[in-house]
């Protein structure tokens, strides 16, 4: 095993929407991430990426 704690942790992620065809991705959380902040240009087409959420997911130690 190699947690020998039972702990939750919990990993901070960002999710990112284009403003243009409104599609999210879920990243992990980079310093410097805050909601509205503008991040990058779509994947997909030439909107611009908006973080819209960043939370904390909880992680079990297996
Ligand atoms: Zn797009």
């Amino acid at each position: 095993m190699m947690f020998s704690k039972k702990e939750e942790t919990r990993e901070p992620y960002s999710v990112e929407q284009c403003d243009a065809c409104k599609k999210e991705t879920k990243r992990k959380f980079k310093d410097g991430d805050y909601v509205f902040k503008e991040t990058s240009k779509c994947p997909s087409c030439e909107g611009l990426l908006r973080i819209v959420k960043v939370f904390g997911e909880i992680i079990k130690a297996k």
